[in-house]
């Protein structure tokens, strides 16, 4: 049976790197919640100056909105033989929903924590910088690139520094978290399908985990 993997952890934690890594490797496709909110960036609608504003706030865009996304998202072809999850579900709404969606597709949840404690997120976030061409995402003060605020890969682009990567938004974003987001790794561990893996390390040593992980355990 294929798989949706769910990668939890706060923001900051690691999750789009390794969501990268997984897709580059395994070649299943990334949904990211926040990129596809992200790319509603220059839309001029209403519902796109309310994604813009909550996540300038740091706060959820509402879970109607954010299922209809995934569902959408999910049905395409090349999300038959698995997917990976980054930044999906946040809520128990959306967990619920999730639940449904792996029972119609016919697929098995597996949901992996990467976990960092809190004092380590906020410096992480602030610190994070993302090439606007490939993705590749940079840290000024645990992965800097190899020249100023480039891509190593795209030297003749700037660095993204995303919006709510400031201190105030970090915040707000941790505490939602907090809030609305641990209590589903609860939900997940009591129903046997969470794994944690220590997400203080390198991003490689933490990759080898959860391709252990998600390789090996059930088909
Ligand atoms: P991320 O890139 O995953 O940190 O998400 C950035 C922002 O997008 C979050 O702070 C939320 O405002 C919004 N967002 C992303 N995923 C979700 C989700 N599953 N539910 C609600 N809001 C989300």
């Amino acid at each position: 049976m294929s798989k949706i993997i769910v990668l939890m952890g706060a923001p900051g934690a690691g999750k789009g790197t390794q969501a990268r890594l997984l897709h580059g490797r395994l070649n299943l496709p990334q949904i990211s919640t926040g990129d596809m909110f992200r790319a509603l960036k220059d839309a001029q609608t209403p519902l796109a100056a309310e994604v813009r504003a909550l996540m300038e706030a740091g706060q959820l865009v509402p879970d109607d909105v954010t299922i209809r996304v995934v569902r959408e998202r999910t049905a395409r072809d090349d999300c038959r033989e698995g997917y990976i999850l980054d930044g999906y579900p946040r809520t128990p709404v959306q967990a619920a929903m999730l639940e449904t969606l792996a029972t119609e597709q016919d697929k098995k949840i597996q949901a992996i924590e990467i976990e960092v404690p809190r004092e380590l997120l906020a410096q992480r976030m602030v610190g994070r910088r993302n090439c606007p061409v490939c993705g590749e995402i940079y840290n000024l003060y645990f992965k800097p690139p190899k020249f100023d605020s480039v891509c190593d890969l795209h030297p003749e682009v700037q660095l993204n520094h995303r919006s709510d990567d400031n201190l105030d938004t970090v915040q707000a974003r941790l505490t939602t978290y907090e809030e609305q987001t641990r209590p589903l790794l609860d939900y997940y561990k009591a129903a046997n399908l969470l794994h944690v893996v220590d997400g203080t390390r390198e991003a490689e040593a933490i990759y080898k985990d959860i391709e252990e992980i998600v390789t090996s355990d059930g088909d």
